[in-house]
């Protein structure tokens, strides 16, 4: 029988693990009933699996991931470490950097008791529209690879399992849960399965996640895509978990190769997979397979009694160490990608007056949306950052310019007190449906997430209260921000009371960026007012969150505008940071514009009318339209750059260190001239009808300008290309050692990524017009030249054609250049047959 005898295929060996703890594995299974090994596969709870205590294994937690470990709480009493977002981790092409940043991850993960992080995310940027383009690394899948294999090794290498996610072509939101991502194998193995192929074939990750989208007509928790390539011919030994309710079947996904149903502990297995295989439905040696492997993630991250972790436990880094690191990532992965005179770097000693402007100026936006977020520490603005530098020589002034109107905003201990401990904040009590008191306690911020927590799911509702205290007379707008029904009152009077619809089709979006619902209160400088929410919690239900908000009073966009003219235009220096939202770029949705909000694109161009020493910051997670570009100075894309954003960019800005990014991603400068722009499935389904030619690929092959390639990117000194050698002939299937010469012809030490792309314009079989093949980084003083060798795989050179790769011999063309548009030396390399 066919399902037989895939399984039969199920790889059951590892080469990891020592056979000792191999056999440990065996006997902890062979111990096990039926009952007892599938209670094991569906989760405990929403982060952690069942103990078993029989055989000495004991739970093991995971959590999200991929810029810090957020823990099994979801909220400010928890705060963890906020890295760059993915795409700026990328954008240093520095795989030395990204296992430091697994070394920190892994530490923070040990501090919160989590023993697998679930990231990295190593879907590609297929469209600038993705939610979670600032999540995944980059429109190459070499580059994602090499990123994403770094990330892994340096998280499991200090003992905490790795999970690259979403297995597979996961690449935008719009109707994530049920899309059918219609792509031909040839797309899918070279572009959306590269990434997982180098990561598991080199990092060996001990999990991998399937995601919740179908391609081709299956959905992944029961596609053989899970099998084959996966474990058949890439070795995975390790566990495959299903995205956060992706297991939708009994039957089908418990004879394929998923193993973990996430959430627990309901779901479609437990009782009716036992049942299925009772039946013969299910065969138990597929059970068994998934157990076995289970109990692998549990030896290796120490969680079987007895079995010593796979890698040593490390000390761990302090919140000191985590900050320097947190900074030194973000300078190195900032990307200038204008600098028009040499403006930067400023030279702080003749600066007296700073004026930094923008909407993201004073509230940086260090993170994007959904479950990537975390709860930081602290959060450093670019205001701050600069203030700290130049606050004791110069005048530092700042105006906010222009809003991004996001309405309400959580309450923060700075405006409300908890009227029962007197604190700053909020008091929110749980309460049984006679209103008898379940749990009550203080909490520091309005914004209230209980994710899998039996305490907020058993209560009939759930209250706020806060006394307010408005600093200044106007019109205040207090409410929710939720999905559900809530009543609000102010000193006693109820201001709404009413059901919240979601306005969006997703479950983490209703929970993570839900609707709204305000009432506004004309105040006196200095009135308090009690506002007391309450929410009816459904019942059954997993997952409550909602905020209570406000939107205090503020300027009208013309007041704000004209006083940052005033201040820029006496300031020696401009500093305007635009950019969007965590709001904005979010899992749960697409963009759906690539504009800046509001009236920012207006904001730039009246500041650099004012003073030409303009120098923009681009504080997104992907890439934004900047019509602006020419009339400023300079520009500096920080990304979602973490806690450390402001420290970094005066760091930049004042030449303390280079910006080390490089695009990893192409940055249009229209919206209609993105090759691959819509995200929106037709009938369910989302055809990749470009096939292989997404990012500077298609961009190359509609002969179209970007604003900025994939790729560039300018450091503070300059570099040269001397010459690129390779062996002019080679056996097909051999690697290529490429020499590049590279030459300093600026004034000052600097480091550059040197690029190394393929092309073949003869060839026979369709290909993109030029692609990635290799790359690696050079530092150099003023006019020293160095000698940097890049390895070409063999599998740059071939394509996957009849279920096999393949090498076409014949003449490949080798450019080394700066980016994808700007290859400067080439060398011809032979195939022979
Ligand atoms: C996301 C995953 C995440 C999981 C758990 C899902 O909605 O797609 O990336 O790991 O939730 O938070």
């Amino acid at each position: 029988m066919a399902v037989a005898d895939s399984h039969a295929a199920r790889s059951q060996k590892t080469d990891h693990l020592p056979e000792a703890v191999e056999r440990r594995v065996a006997d902890a299974l062979a111990a096990l009933s039926l009952e007892q090994k599938v209670r094991l596969l569906t989760g405990a709870d929403f982060w952690s699996t069942h103990p078993e205590p029989a055989i000495g294994l004991r739970r093991m937690v995971v959590s999200d991931g991929p810029v810090g470990v957020r823990g099994e709480r979801w909220d400010e009493r928890d705060p963890s470490v906020c890295l760059p977002s993915p795409t700026a981790l990328s954008a240093t092409w520095d795989e030395a950097l990204l296992e430091r940043v697994g070394a920190v991850l892994a530490s923070e993960a040990r501090r919160k008791g989590v023993d697998v992080v679930l990231g990295p995310t190593v879907n590609l940027h297929r469209s600038p529209l993705g939610g979670r383009h600032f999540e995944c690394f980059s429109e190459d899948p070499l580059l994602t690879g090499r990123i994403g294999a770094a990330y892994v090794r340096g998280l499991q290498a200090h003992g905490v399992g790795a999970t690259p996610k979403h297995y597979v072509a996961n690449d935008s939101e719009t109707e994530r849960f049920t899309v059918d991502v219609r792509v031909d194998l040839r797309t899918l193995r070279e572009l959306y399965l590269a990434p997982f192929e180098r990561i598991v074939t080199s990092a060996g990750p001990w999990l991998v996640m399937a995601s919740y989208n179908a391609v081709n007509g299956v959905t992944l928790t029961e596609s053989p895509l899970l099998e084959s390539p996966l474990e058949d011919e890439w070795g995975f030994d390790g566990v495959v978990i299903s995205d956060w309710t992706a297991t939708r079947s009994t039957e089908a996904a418990g004879r394929a190769a998923l193993d973990l149903a996430m959430p627990g502990p309901g779901g479609p297995w437990g009782e009716a997979l036992v049942a299925a295989v009772r039946r013969g439905a299910v065969p138990e040696k597929a059970i068994d397979d998934k157990v076995r492997r289970l109990l692998r993630l549990a030896a290796r991250v120490g969680a079987l009694k007895d079995v010593a972790p796979a890698a040593p436990v490390p000390a761990l880094l302090s919140g000191a160490d985590v900050g320097r690191f947190a900074r030194e990532a973000a300078a190195a992965s900032m990307v200038l990608v204008r600098n028009q005179g040499d403006l930067l770097p400023l030279d702080a000693a003749s600066l007296r007056r700073v004026a930094v402007i923008g909407p993201n100026a004073a509230t940086g936006r260090i993170q994007g949306g959904g479950s990537a977020s975390v709860h930081p520490h602290y959060a450093i603005s670019p205001m701050d950052g600069l203030r700290a530098v130049l606050g004791r020589s110069a005048n530092v002034v700042h105006a906010v310019g222009t809003r991004i109107h996001e309405g309400l905003v959580p309450v923060t201990g700075d405006q409300v007190v908890d009227p029962v401990t007197g604190q700053r904040g909020v008091h929110v009590r749980l309460l049984d449906a006679q209103g008898g008191v379940l749990h009550e306690e203080h909490r520091e911020i309005g914004r209230l997430t209980f994710i899998g927590d039996q305490r907020a799911n058993a209560a009939a509702t759930i209250e706020v209260k806060g006394r307010f205290r408005a600093v200044e007379a106007g019109r205040y707008r207090f409410g929710v921000a939720g999905v559900g029904l809530y009543r609000l009152t102010a000193g006693g009077e109820v201001l709404f009371d009413e059901a919240v619809l979601p306005d969006k089709d997703d479950l983490a979006a209703a929970l993570l960026a839900p609707p709204q619902r305000a009432a506004e209160l004309s105040l006196a400088a200095g009135q308090e007012v009690d506002l007391a929410l309450t929410h009816t919690v459904p019942a059954g239900t997993l997952a409550v969150a909602f905020s209570l908000g406000v939107e205090v009073p503020a300027p009208s966009d013309e007041q704000e505008l004209v006083r940052a003219i005033e201040l820029a235009r006496s300031a020696d220096v401009a500093v305007v940071v635009v950019g969007t939202t965590e709001a904005i770029e979010s899992e749960g949705f697409d963009r759906t514009t690539l504009g800046l909000p509001g009236r920012q694109d207006e904001l730039v161009s009246a500041i650099a009318a004012v003073n030409p020493r303009t120098i923009v910051l681009v504080n997104s997670g992907g890439p934004v339209i900047m019509p602006w570009s020419h009339e400023v100075a300079a520009v500096l894309l920080t990304w979602f750059p973490g806690q450390e954003f402001g420290a970094a960019v005066a760091d930049v800005l004042l030449g303390e260190v280079e910006p080390g990014g490089r695009l990893p991603t192409t940055w249009p400068a229209r919206a209609e001239d993105v090759p691959v722009l819509s995200t929106k499935p037709e009938n369910g389904k989302l055809v990749y009808a470009e096939g292989l030619h997404i990012g500077y690929r298609a961009w190359a092959r509609a002969g179209v300008s970007p604003a900025y390639p994939f790729g560039h990117g300018l450091g503070y000194t300059r570099w040269e290309i001397v010459d690129v050698e390779a062996p002019p002939r080679v056996a097909a299937g051999a690697a290529v050692e490429a020499r590049v010469r590279v030459r300093n012809v600026g004034p000052r030490r600097g480091r550059h990524v040197i690029q190394l792309y393929l092309s073949r314009p003869d060839s026979e079989v369709e290909r993109p017009v030029l692609w990635l093949a290799g790359f690696a980084s050079v530092e150099a003083e003023p006019d020293q030249t160095v000698d940097v060798s890049i390895t070409v795989e063999p599998r740059a050179f071939a394509h996957w054609a009849a279920g096999r790769w393949q090498v076409e011999p014949g003449v490949y063309t080798l450019h080394a250049g700066h980016s994808a548009t700007v290859l400067t030396r080439q060398t011809a390399v032979h195939l022979n047959d």
